[in-house]
This record gives structure tokens, sequence and C-alpha cells, in this order.
């Protein structure tokens, strides 16, 4: 086998221009395929981005335009419906600067990766949906949904939760899971919030939950989850106007203390509104020359805080395997094997997050009984250590036994 010199990288989210501009680093062409025609201009609301992710993008030199364009938010404090404050929490683990986790645009977040791996030379391609390939023993070989061609020495699948590469991979594998909520959010001006710019708010309303941050702008950024046993079908949400979103919003956080409903009537537009979905566990990461990154092997839901910084870190460790092993399946294994039990563990911490944020009132003062003490004993946890005290490595060599980072 030889040392693969092209990739194939599907989608410009996070993961692509990461995967994009991590290859480049290892000595590998890549060449980025988006299905939309042009840029991110309105995905989602805004997101967290891990003080681990913002070391990950420093591997790549990547991070400082980042940085610019976010604010950090180093801690969260959790209240009850009753504005009770039930305790709080670091998001973060400073790096040696002091540089802690950043929140920013989601748009802006892939609009400054797509401009600096442009500006190193990669190559863009839009309006090109992969639509199937297959790996033909020393080549991967790609056709687009506009039924153009080509080839690559791998492929790589960075085409988010709902990813087809992943099927192609394999066609049984698991669809995302429904996490039971639906989410929305949005910015609001002109709202007094009593907090400080950039730490967290999360309310455990009576009904729903909601979170919101003060950016240093003035401006406050929040987003709502609301339980929803049954997931809406396409139809139902398409019909589900603007409005309708601000009815359930308002009857679901009538009775909850704070700024919530103040803050959802001073947003001129709702965004991300939908349900959210994970992707727990994949059975099967990489075939032959073809892997997936990012969302579309192992999408936590958005309660981690962590989606994006794995991306990242997905990206670095991938290309350092490709980079050692000259075996490009060899590789993949690798990387699969290097990332699994760390990303796994991190969605399922999430999970349980998730079902605190839809108790049943039984459940309510349980948790309301609990969380102050669990957050004292978490507050230097090893979990969050782990999570965002993680700094993957570029100059490690690609073997088992000597992947990953420290914490
Ligand atoms: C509401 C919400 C809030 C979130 N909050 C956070 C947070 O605070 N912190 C955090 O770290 N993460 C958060 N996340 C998760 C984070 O956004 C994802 O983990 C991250 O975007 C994953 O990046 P990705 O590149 O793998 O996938 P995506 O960002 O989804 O990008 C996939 C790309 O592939 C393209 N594509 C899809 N199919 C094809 C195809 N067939 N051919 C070509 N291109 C294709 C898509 O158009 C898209 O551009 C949140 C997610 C949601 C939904």
């Amino acid at each position: 086998m030889t040392r693969p010199r092209t990739a194939l990288v599907i989608g410009a989210g996070i993961a692509g221009p990461a995967v994009a501009m991590a290859l480049q680093k290892a000595g590998i062409e890549p060449v980025v395929y988006e299905a939309h025609p042009s840029g991110a201009d309105d995905l989602g609301v805004f997101l967290t981005l891990g003080s681990n992710g913002v070391h990950a993008l420093r591997v790549l030199d990547a991070a400082e335009p980042v940085l610019a364009l976010g604010f950090p938010t180093p801690g969260v404090t959790l209240r009850n419906h009753r504005g009770r404050r039930l305790g709080s929490s670091r998001i973060g683990v400073p790096l040696a600067d002091g540089t802690t986790s950043q929140t920013l645009r989601r748009a802006d977040l892939y609009r400054v990766l797509r401009e600096i791996a442009v500006a190193r030379g990669v190559r863009f391609e839009y309006g090109r949906r992969l639509v199937a390939a297959h790996d033909t023993g020393d080549a991967v070989h790609a056709e687009f949904a506009d039924g153009s061609e080509t080839y690559g020495d791998v492929l790589v699948g960075c085409d988010g939760i709902n990813s087809t590469v992943r099927t192609i991979i394999d066609p049984a594998a698991p669809a995302p899971t429904y996490t039971g909520l639906v989410g929305t959010g949005g910015y609001a001006r002109g709202v007094a919030v009593d907090v400080e710019p950039g730490s967290y708010e999360m309310v455990f309303g009576r009904r729903a939950f909601f979170g919101y941050a003060l950016e240093p702008g003035g401006e406050v950024w929040w987003f709502a989850n609301l339980p929803r046993p049954h997931e809406p079908a396409r139809s139902e949400l398409e019909a589900t106007t603007e409005s309708r979103w601000r009815e359930e919003l308002e009857s679901a956080f009538a009775a909850d203390r704070g700024p919530l409903l103040p803050l959802v009537r001073a947003t001129p537009r709702l965004l991300g509104t939908g349900p959210i979905h994970s992707m727990p566990h994949l059975p099967l990461w990489h075939r032959g020359r073809m892997v997936v990154v990012g969302d579309a092997s192992h999408a936590p839901s958005p309660t981690s805080g962590q989606g994006a910084s794995l991306a990242v870190e997905d990206a670095v460790v991938l290309a350092r395997c490709l980079r050692d092993l000259p075996d490009p399946v060899a590789a993949l294994r690798e990387f699969e094997q290097a990332r699994r039990p760390r990303v796994e563990r991190i969605i399922a911490q999430a999970a349980r997050v998730n079902n605190a944020k839809a108790p049943g009132p039984v459940g309510r003062v349980v948790r309301d009984a609990m969380l102050p003490l669990v957050l004292r004993l978490t507050a230097d946890s090893k979990a969050l250590r782990e999570s965002y005290g993680y700094r993957v490595e570029w100059a490690a060599p690609a073997t088992t036994a000597g992947f990953g980072g420290g914490a």
C-alpha cells in the first residue's frame, strides 16, 4: 500500500474544513465537496467551542480568527423554575495562556474555518452532493447528484448527522436517535439580565429547559429545549409556523421566573427550530478507504457542548494516522481505535443530562435537592477534565499505545 496523496472530503461544516487543513499539514491534498450551493448563512444559532476544541484549532494554527469572533464562556449557573440557584459549574479547563471555552455564532464558525482553509489553498466545490462512492481497492470513486464524478486516495465523510457516507460504508448503519427534545433559540436585544457577560445561565423550567448568555456587546444569546416524547414528522415541522413556536414557548415558560419570556419576545426571529438528535453508537466508522468523522460518526446531543470540538479533534487525529501509517486502511482503523472511547463517553454523559432536562414533578424535586450536591462534587470532576482538559497532539506517533492527548 502507498501512503495516500489525495483525499475527497465530503461536507464543509466544521469537520470538513478542519479535516482539509489537517490533511494538508500531513502532506495530503484535500478537495472539499459541499452539497449546499454556497456558504452557511443561517445555520442554527450559536455554539460553544470547548477549551479542548480551541486547543485542537491551535494545533491547526486556526484558532485566533475563531477566537476573534467569539466571547469567553468559562462557566454556567444552574437555576430551577423559581429562580433558585442550584449551583454552578465550569465549562472549560483553561489553556496555558488562560484561554477558555468560547461561544460564537455557528454560521461564523463555519465561514471562518472555510476562509482559513481557502487562504491555505484548499479547494472547495459547492453544490456537489455526494450520492454514491465505492472503494476500487487502490482508490475511491465518488459520484455526485449533479452527475459528476471523481477519484481520490481516501474519502472522508464530514457530512454531518444525516450522513450519506455513513450509509455507504454500512447500509445497515443505525439512524440518529431522537433525544425527546425539540429546540430553538435566538438573539435578543434590549432586555436587562442580571448576569456577567460570558456566564451562562441555565434554567430547569417547570416544563422545559432554557439557557442564555450575555454577549459583551449587550445582546443576549439564548436557546430552549422543549420535551416532546414523539419526534415530530417532517410534514408537521414544515407546517409549524414561527408564531406557533412562539405560542409553545410562551406556554412552556409561563410559570418560570427569570427573563425567559422577555428574551423570547425581544427576539426578532427564532432560529434552529427542530428536533434534536444524537448518534450515540455507530458500529462501523470505516470501510476500506472510506471513513466518517465528526457528527457523521458520533454526534453528541447539543447538551454536551462538545460536537464541534470533537470534530476538530477528529481532524487532527485522522491526519496524524494517515501521516504515520503507510496503509490507509490500517490508518483508518487506528483512527477509530484512538477516538471511539473518548467520544462515546462524552455522548453518554450528555444523554444523562438530557434526562434531567425533562423530569416529572417528582423527578424535579429530586433533581433540585441533589443537583447542588452533585455540582459541588463534580466542580473539578474527572469528567470535566476529561472533556475540556483533553489536549490532542500532533507530534505523537500514530500507534494505539501512544495515541490521544493528555488531560
Ligand atoms: C441546536 C444545536 C446546538 C449545538 N450546540 C453545540 C455547542 O454548543 N457546542 C458544540 O460543540 N456543538 C454543538 N452542536 C453540535 C455541532 O454543531 C456539531 O457537532 C458540528 O456542527 C458537527 O460538525 P460536522 O462538520 O461533523 O457536521 P455539520 O456541521 O453538520 O456539517 C456537515 C456538512 O456536510 C454537508 N453535507 C451533508 N450531506 C452531504 C452530501 N451528501 N454531500 C456533500 N455535503 C454534504 C452539509 O451541508 C454540511 O455543510 C449543536 C448542534 C445543534 C443542532
